[in-house]
């Protein structure tokens, strides 16, 4: 074992140097999973579960047991922690951790997470999973009380994004494709999905805070209970959306049907079910980014307030971001103007931090071409 320091806290981990083949590493290949690329996610999240102050937390796939560790220490103290994992090393582990840090109140469990929140309720639930939080997102909105939270991280992007059209089709029940704006898509798809698996309960969520980063998407919804509130959620806000493959042009549309693009003719490609509200709650956007600064003692502080800086500016606009590389592409506009000059031409626009050459507008398509265009 090794000791590493994240955060405010101090835990074991499994010494990679003891793991490695051919002189690599990966995470996955230890006993106990530990990924300090990981640290900007549970920074976040820490801030995210400082604000919520939840009674009950459960970390429900736990492994060393860093993300509840740190929820305890640098968040919130409170009433009740559960971390879980199935792997018995793990569980071990993590009785290590909490001593270590001195937590006296933990409870502890070394079972599937699923059967655990079948046994449990709790506040503010964590699913963090290898690839896709999919099987988890039944049990763990069942288990909310309270109008609690769920955290999801999705790190199988391949499906979200178009890429494994048969694995979105399987895990998440919609047809995907590869689009210009597919970084923002994916987490659109993993929301419809949670949204249709909640409504079986006669539940519904709304995302909280939601951002993408590195290989992965993080996303905190708030569960809410009622059929009507359910219906009411996917007939407003689970659509699909459309990009035409020849102009560029970009639309949410009622139905997965043979549609053509309004502006050239083109038969659109249309992906869906998927969400179409807003990725985050204005009001608890604002209450993060007054509260960030608290936390300058985090790692990751600088990359933290870019993102909040971004996402404050863009979760204004309701339209899906556009790609303005892809785009100049398609039309064939050889040199892309520098994105500041295409918002400076827009005047009502910001950058997104799903994509370096995007831009978010509630503007119209001609007037987006009007600027890539003219800036030439
Ligand atoms: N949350 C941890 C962190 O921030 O460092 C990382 C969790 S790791 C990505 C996923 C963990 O889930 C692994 O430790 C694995 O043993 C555990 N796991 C996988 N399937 C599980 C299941 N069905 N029930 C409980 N634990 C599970």
């Amino acid at each position: 074992l090794k000791e590493v320091t994240e955060g405010k806290v101090r835990i074991f981990v499994p010494d990679p140097k003891e793991y490695m083949i051919e002189g690599k590493f990966d995470p996955s290949w230890a006993p106990v999973f530990y990924n300090p690329k990981m640290t900007f996610n549970r920074d976040l999240s820490v801030i995210v579960v400082s604000l919520l102050k939840p009674k009950i937390i459960l970390d429900a796939l736990s492994a060393t047991g860093i993300r509840g560790i740190r929820y305890y220490v640098e968040s919130w103290k409170s009433e009740q922690l559960i971390l879980n994992d199935k792997n018995s090393t793990a569980a071990s582990l993590i009785q290590i951790n909490v001593k270590n840090n001195g937590i006296e109140n933990a409870k502890i469990y070394n079972k599937d997470a699923n059967a655990l929140l079948y046994e449990i309720k709790s506040e503010y639930i964590d699913i963090d999973p290898f690839g896709s939080p999919v099987p988890f997102i039944l049990s763990s909105v069942n288990a909310t009380i309270r109008n609690g939270i769920v955290a999801f991280t999705a790190t199988d992007l391949s499906p979200l994004e178009g890429s494994s059209r048969t694995s979105c089709r399987r895990k998440y029940d919609a047809i995907n494709y590869k689009l210009s704006s597919s970084k923002e898509l994916g987490l659109r798809i993993l929301i419809g999905k949670i949204i249709r698996e909640a409504a079986t309960l006669e539940k519904t969520v709304h995302p909280l805070f939601s951002f993408y980063a590195d290989y992965y998407y993080r996303l905190f919804v708030i569960v809410e209970s009622g059929a009507r509130k359910a219906d009411e959620n996917i007939n407003k806000n689970l659509k699909y959306f459309g990009e035409c493959p020849r102009c560029g042009f970009q639309t949410f549309v009622d139905e997965n049907c043979k549609t053509k693009c309004p502006i050239c003719g083109e038969n659109f490609i249309i992906i869906g079910p998927l969400y179409i509200g807003p990725l985050h709650n204005m009001e608890f956007l604002k209450r993060m980014i007054d509260t960030y600064s608290d936390f300058n003692y985090l790692s990751s502080f600088n990359r933290i307030q870019k993102l909040l800086n971004v996402i404050e500016k863009e979760a204004k606009y309701k339209s899906v971001f556009y790609n303005i590389s892809k785009l100049a592409s398609k039309l064939k506009v050889s040199a892309i103007p520098p994105i500041d000059s295409i918002l400076e031409c827009l005047g009502d626009a910001s950058k997104t931090h799903f994509a370096p050459t995007g831009i978010r507008t509630d503007k119209g398509y001609e007037e987006i071409i009007r600027c890539v265009k003219s800036l030439r």
